[in-house]
């Protein structure tokens, strides 16, 4: 019965693909990145597939030999790979994008894009199935980021904080939490998560939302990313899963089943192309 629900559960997960990595998944990828390459120098970049091609073409890839990797840090969904010369790497896993780490003289692995070889003979890859990730060499100073909002887990993300974002919105605030410029990083899995948490209806609209509604949902956030494994996530449809990540989810992909304080049953809507899910009677 366990391996059946188990398939079931990865099929399910895999439907709503699109909502994955999130960001406790980019975190963890990001630290696992830093731990591995901070101080080393990079001694070749190989990509190994046309998509990443495009977007780390070959002086690019010529210009990294020999520079030494400075930090490692994430922004929203971003991994931003600072060098010595103060070029930046700017890296989005998109749909299916993780790191996988070895030795450089591994063969090359499935789904394998693109692998960064390091001088003391390690190597970083690129996996990725659907081969929409992208890595972008920005020379010193050239790297744009968007307008982003703070980072959900940054002691600055105030109740305070959110509540002034959300005054002028009269969207409903399940879409206001996937505005990049409300709260930077958010994704649709703990956008559902936090308002269940908070027992907020994700169809409250925005500017409806009060103080003591604000603050209860900064700490729903930050509960939710918090409580989120960090392990890897599924691959879709190649039944490769290491962790379940969605044993942590309360609503998300939970449509039809009990509600785990109130026992209703979890509803499914979309809104603005993407599924919600909650509990009609505990989020008001
Ligand atoms: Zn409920």
């Amino acid at each position: 019965v366990d391996k059946v629900d188990r398939q079931l559960r990865f099929a399910r997960a895999t439907s709503h693909i699109s909502d994955m990595p999130e960001l406790p998944e980019v975190e963890h990828a990001m630290q696992q990145f830093r731990a591995a390459a901070v101080g080393r120098t990079i001694a070749r970049v190989r990509v190994l597939h046309k998509a990443l091609e495009r977007a780390l073409p070959a002086d690019a890839q010529q210009k990294l030999a020999g520079r030494t990797i400075r930090n490692v840090e994430r922004r929203a969904k971003l991994q931003l790979v600072t060098l010595d010369d103060g070029s930046i790497i700017e890296v989005h896993f998109k749909m299916t994008g993780d790191w996988s780490f070895g030795a450089a003289t591994d063969d090359i692995e499935h789904r394998e894009r693109g692998r960064i070889e390091l001088s003391d003979g390690t190597r970083v890859s690129l996996i990725d199935g659907r081969a929409f990730a992208v890595m972008r060499l920005h020379p010193p100073g050239e790297l744009a980021l968007p307008d982003l909002g703070l980072e959900p887990l940054s002691p600055e993300f105030t109740g305070a904080v959110l509540r002034d974002a959300l005054a002028k919105r009269t969207i409903p605030i399940k879409q206001a939490l996937l505005d990049q410029k409300v709260v930077s990083g958010l994704g649709n899995i703990y956008a559902s998560e936090a308002l269940w948490e908070a027992k907020i209806s994700p169809e409250r609209v925005s500017n409806k939302v009060t103080a003591a509604a604000a603050d209860t949902l900064v700490a729903a956030i930050r509960t939710v990313l918090e409580r989120a494994p960090a392990g890897r996530y599924y691959y879709e449809g190649t039944g490769e899963t290491a962790e379940a990540t969605d044993t942590a989810w309360r609503v998300y992909d939970r449509e039809g089943e009990p509600c785990a304080r109130c026992k209703t049953k979890i509803k499914r809507i979309v809104q603005g192309t993407r599924s919600t899910f909650y509990c009609a009677k505990c989020q008001k």
